[in-house]
């Protein structure tokens, strides 16, 4: 956590001017998605997963939302993830879900946050540095069927399981491991993760010894197709913020979009034949046409590789962008439609019987929905509203 160098953090730090471009959150439609997960697995506890800025949904005001609908505990990929929700005075339980620095342990006790221990080694430094600091670091232990990312491979986890009886300053809660294909249509690969966290866990009955008390293991596609892997705690993402996982994995959950990302039209002109489009010249109109500038570019996450693919929802209808998108603009051809400086620009969300989804723009950029909600980035204003 120190360094020579500054930290830049670069966020727009004035609450007076709000962009025309913002990400409008609807937390009753979060909570919504929220509670219909949780009836799905119960009894299984919940543990929704907050990591990458809450999925570009924000993650205090997520945090502060998970809390008041009494989540069971928090999951983030980084430390950092974890000390922002605390010092935002968030007491929910909360899992860092990635691997640790030596250096990072003592943040951990004084913030509170549970540690993933990925190894026998990472497992003794958090015990060492517990001891040197007379605290009890809670931990989770992890376990690799089939990711091959972090974690203890499952053929050799016995070792990390015999150890982590043994350590006296640590409280070992919960044993975890991560799907690769829990999403998918072919669900072989997942079940065989399953066959292998199943035999990791049975080395406590073969001890006659107490499992930790969570085990854990389904993500959005396995919340939504493997409910055998619900074991004590689910840790659903994608899910939660309404938008499923792929489009192979079936829909047992009905959860709707919580995200809309807006903007408005800041210009209108009538492009002539001859005049093209943008950096590169890379479109023209051989006729008259109305054109609005919306902006939004890819300096707020739009991405460029959707240019000649993307659409937006002007007046409950769908047109087409034009030319290159540039970092901070671009241009949306509308015919001979009407729209007016100030009308409301749809790049995520519903209008009317219209709608532009985080899949579209997934499948015009040749990403994936997590990609393209964790890409809105911190110029962009959020704005919560119940609906
Ligand atoms: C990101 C993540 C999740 C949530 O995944 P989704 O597919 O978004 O539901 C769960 N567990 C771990 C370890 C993760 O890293």
């Amino acid at each position: 956590m120190q360094s020579d160098s500054q930290i830049n953090r670069p966020t727009i730090t004035t609450n007076e001017v709000v962009r025309p471009t913002l990400v409008e959150v609807d937390l009753s439609r979060l909570a919504d998605n929220y509670r219909a997960i949780q009836e799905k697995v119960a009894p299984a506890l919940m543990m929704p997963v907050l990591k990458a800025n809450a999925y570009g949904h924000g993650l205090v005001d997520v945090g502060h939302l998970m809390e008041s609908l009494g989540a069971d505990y928090i999951g983030v990929a980084v430390l950092e993830e974890g000390i922002l929700l605390r010092e935002q005075g968030i007491q929910t339980p909360i899992l860092v879900l990635g691997g640790i620095f030596g250096n990072q342990v003592p943040f951990f006790l004084k913030y509170d946050l549970t540690i993933t221990a990925s190894s026998i080694e990472k497992l003794w430094q958090i015990e060492e540095i517990s001891e040197q600091l007379d605290l009890k670091a809670k931990v989770h232990l992890k376990i690799d069927t089939g990711m091959e990312r972090i974690g203890v491979h499952y053929y050799n986890a016995e070792e990390l399981l015999e150890a982590s009886v043994t350590c006296k300053h640590l409280d070992v809660e919960g044993i975890f491991s991560h799907f690769a294909n829990s999403d998918a249509a072919d669900l072989r690969h997942a079940r065989l993760q399953i066959e292998r966290f199943e035999e990791v866990l049975s080395f406590y009955e073969k001890h006659d010894l107490q499992p930790p008390r969570m085990r854990h293991m389904a993500n959005s596609g396995a919340i939504l197709q493997l409910p055998e892997a619900n074991y004590d705690i689910v840790r659903p993402g994608l899910v939660l913020y309404g938008v499923y996982p792929s489009p192979e994995s079936s829909r047992t959950i009905d959860v709707s979009p919580a995200l809309s990302w807006k903007s408005r039209v800041v210009y209108f002109k009538v492009i002539k034949p001859g005049h093209p489009v943008g950096y590169g010249s890379t479109w023209e109109t051989d006729h008259f046409v109305r054109a609005v500038t919306i902006p939004v570019g890819y300096g707020d996450g739009y991405f460029r590789a959707m240019s000649h693919k993307a659409q937006v929802v002007i007046r409950g209808k769908r047109y087409p962008v034009v030319g290159r998108i540039s970092m901070d603009q671009i241009v949306v051809n509308i015919e001979w439609d009407s729209a007016y400086n100030d009308d409301e620009v749809l790049l995520i969300g519903e209008m009317d019987d219209e709608s532009v989804t985080a899949e579209d723009l997934a499948e015009w950029a040749g990403t994936i929905p997590y990609e393209i909600l964790t890409n809105i980035n911190t110029r962009v204003p959020r704005v919560y509203v119940r609906s």
